[in-house]
């Protein structure tokens, strides 16, 4: 399971949250069977998600985050809950790129950088809320900083990262969010810039062994922070045929009828976040589609 932490700076005013993503991570590369490149896009996007998720109050609450700036891989999306549980999925997990001239992952490449970066909030309310900006680089950290600071006016530092080990497994991945909590202190800011400064890649702070309480205490450094919570976490799908049934009447009466008369004899809907197959012959789709 991976694991969300919340520390909390003594005066009130600085949250930090981080996570460690390495079995979600690993769960993307059992489950997509991505490049390195996808896996560090996609794996980076989710440690995003659940740290975002774990923001949000409601049980039922959902967010998800899509990214697409005319990269390789296409739309990477991630959805997760409230407690920071994730799932994702990548149009072109396959698609694969040579690695950077300092031989990291092109992950901006994968992503592209000509686009937008969408953040959706189902809050429970008749629709759901979406906001998107920009994306500034492609490398998601950077482009949730920037989300935040022309969406929400929320002064915000995000780090991510994932390091992909030679068979492809992931050895190390997570990553923290410091934000400010209104009203303001300025004093604050002078130490969080420094902690940044002094604070390694977050792959690097992980290979090391450092555990996400303590990467969420370094980002509070000189700001007496304490744990306020922590939790498990993983890659949880939410897909069941009732659902799928729901999706396909979604899709109206003549798509269904079409789907039937096409099909030789069942139809095949494969859920894209955990590649779970689900069937319906003829007679159940003309039965779903009386309910358009
Ligand atoms: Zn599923």
């Amino acid at each position: 399971m991976g694991k969300l932490v919340r520390a909390l700076s003594a005066d009130g005013s600085v949250l930090c949250s981080s996570v460690d993503a390495k079995d979600i991570c690993n769960e993307i590369v059992r489950i997509h069977r991505p490049s390195p490149v996808a896996t560090a896009a996609m794996g980076r996007l989710a440690a995003a998600g659940a740290l975002m998720g774990a923001l949000m109050k409601g049980e039922d609450d959902a967010l998800t985050l899509r990214i697409n700036g005319g990269g390789v891989g296409g739309t990477v999306l991630c959805v997760s809950d409230y407690m920071g549980n994730v799932r994702c999925c990548c149009d072109n997990p396959q698609a694969d790129l040579p690695l950077k001239e300092n031989g990291k992952l092109d992950v901006s490449g994968f992503v592209g950088n000509d686009g937008f970066l969408a953040v959706i909030r189902d809050l429970g309310l008749k629709e759901p809320y979406a906001t998107q900006s920009p994306i500034v680089s492609g490398e998601i950290a950077e482009d949730i900083t920037a989300y935040y600071a022309v969406s929400e006016q929320i002064p915000t530092v995000c780090a991510l990262g994932v390091l992909v080990d030679r068979d492809h497994s992931v050895k190390a991945a997570g990553g923290y969010i410091i934000q400010l909590v209104p009203p303001v202190n300025e004093a604050a800011i002078d130490f969080i810039e420094k902690n940044i400064k002094n604070m390694q890649s977050v792959t690097a702070l992980l290979s090391e062994g450092k555990t996400a309480e303590e990467i969420a205490l370094m980002g509070l450094e000189g700001l007496q922070g304490e744990i306020l919570d922590s939790w498990e976490c993983g890659y949880k799908c939410r897909c069941s045929r009732e659902r799928t049934e729901r999706m396909l009447i979604s899709l109206g009466k003549k798509e269904l009828v079409r789907l039937a008369e096409e099909s030789e004899e069942k139809t095949e809907i494969c859920c894209q976040f955990c590649g779970k197959k689900y069937y319906f012959s003829d007679e159940e789709l003309i039965a779903l589609s009386e309910n358009c």
